[in-house]
């Protein structure tokens, strides 16, 4: 079998969220692979200690991704503040003997550097185009724990396990593997909080994570971490007011100034992403989908609606909003410049994560989360078969079965796109339905 099919076996899939299945991403050729580790939603802390813990797996997987895409060069981009795990990694790929093909470049400590965007641009000094993605430049970016999962999958080992940050305002902030399936609330426990009346719980990270709107789902392999706050924290309320609600803020406060539009991290790329003239465009009733369709060019990073807007509206909510209806009237954006340079200003308008952290009202959780080893061991895993883009995996177990910790619980479907997904513990099936293969514990 080749390294590419034993990615796909294994069932991996981008780890840093997006959930793009490994084999599909690596299936193309380029001239750079590039390594996320930016990992620059605050409060997380997975990506850096991943590095600092695994090096040589981490370098070794990146590695051999590299090949497959038949990469000139292979750079890790990682945040100049790290310096403990830069030096760990730049050490490493000299004693592997590396150094020709892998190496180590420092990004600025600003959001949203881990913008594949953003990030291509800052490694390799080339700007994607509008609605475009990385390959189009020649470049093949891949998150910290998927690499790491490559390197298992070269062992042998399939994906089962996530590892996930559990932070905010509680009282044991820790990062932790999870056996995919894991009843939320169960790792959710771990932060020492038994009663989660008056949580609230972001899914992911506080820029672009949604809260949840329950705590009864299941760990899936695109989890990051859980950020825990009181349901009067304001970014709580900020993020939990509905489409209606920002449409009637925006209606009565926008007061043309442009900062969303200075800000905005595609704007400052040299795409034609401008959130102040959707404002505009819904605030005054304006008909020209022409003007509109540059709403199609949102990265909804959020830094628009959680730091630009002096008066606190939501433009990247009227980017959606307007997105939405565009689509629904089958109207999309057409790229029509060729060649794209960065904003000339763009360096003197980063935005510096300190700063942000300090805006959402976080600082006093931006703590560490150390990653402890912790044996969780749920009764049941509530395994989905839809974690990834593409279609949902076909079981290929019966209820009642014996599965045992890392066996093919569900195929991808012939001639599509998806992930395979495994057991993540031994024991039996007891249900199977639309959205779950559940097992019960041995
Ligand atoms: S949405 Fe906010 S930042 Fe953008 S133009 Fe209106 S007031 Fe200014
Ligand atoms: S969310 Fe706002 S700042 Fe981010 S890309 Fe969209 S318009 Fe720009």
């Amino acid at each position: 079998m080749d390294i590419l099919d034993q990615i796909k076996e294994a069932g991996i899939i981008g780890a840093g969220g997006a959930g793009f299945p490994t084999h599909a991403k690596l299936a193309s050729k380029a001239e750079y692979i590039l390594l996320n580790g930016a990992e620059c939603e605050p409060l997380l802390r997975v990506d850096q200690q991943l590095m600092e813990l695994y090096p040589d797996e981490i370098i070794k997987g990146f590695e051999a991704a590299g090949r497959i895409v038949e990469a000139k060069k292979a750079i890790i981009g990682i945040k100049n503040k790290h310096k403990n795990v830069i030096s760990i990694l730049r050490n490493r790929i000299e004693v592997l003997k590396l150094g020709d093909f892998v190496e180590v470049k420092e990004l600025q400590d600003v959001y949203p550097a881990g913008d594949e965007h953003v990030l291509v641009y800052e490694l390799t000094g080339r700007v994607v185009p509008e609605t475009g993605i990385p390959i189009q430049v020649g470049c093949v970016v891949i998150n910290s724990e998927t690499v790491l999962n490559i390197y298992n999958a070269l062992q042998g080992k399939p994906v089962i396990d996530k590892f996930i940050t559990v932070t905010g305002d509680i009282p044991n902030r820790l990062t932790v593997k999870v056996p995919i399936g894991t009843p939320i609330r169960d790792v959710l426990k771990l932060s020492g909080i038994e009663n989660f009346e008056g949580y609230a719980v972001i899914d992911g990270g506080p820029m672009m994570g949604p809260v949840l709107s329950n705590l009864d789902g299941y760990v899936t392999k695109k989890n990051k971490g859980f950020i825990l706050l009181k349901k009067t924290h304001m970014l709580i309320r900020k993020k939990s007011s509905s489409v209606e609600q920002a449409k009637r803020v925006n209606k009565a406060a926008c007061e043309q100034c442009r900062m969303c539009t200075d800000m905005c991290p595609r704007y400052l790329l040299g795409h034609n992403m401008q959130p102040h003239k959707m404002l505009r465009s819904l605030n005054y009733s304006l008909s020209n989908t022409e003007d509109q369709k540059i709403s199609f060019l949102c990265s909804q990073c959020n830094l628009c609606e959680l730091f630009a807007c002096p008066v606190g509206i939501n433009p990247r909510s009227a980017n959606i909003y307007i997105r939405q209806k565009l689509i629904e009237q089958d109207i999309k954006y057409k790229p029509t410049q060729t060649e794209l340079h960065p904003r000339k200003s763009r360096e003197y308008r980063l935005l510096p994560s300190k700063r942000l952290v300090a805006r959402l009202g976080l600082s006093e959780f931006d703590k560490s989360a150390p990653m402890k080893v912790i044996q969780m061991e749920p009764e049941f895993v509530h395994i989905a078969t839809r974690q990834h883009v593409g279609a949902p995996a076909v079981p290929a177990v019966s209820v009642g079965d014996a599965v045992k910790q890392g066996q093919l619980i569900g195929k991808i479907p012939e001639d599509s796109l998806g992930a395979a997904i495994h057991a993540s513990i031994s024991g039996n099936v007891t249900e199977i339905n639309n959205d779950f293969i559940v097992i019960r514990r041995a």
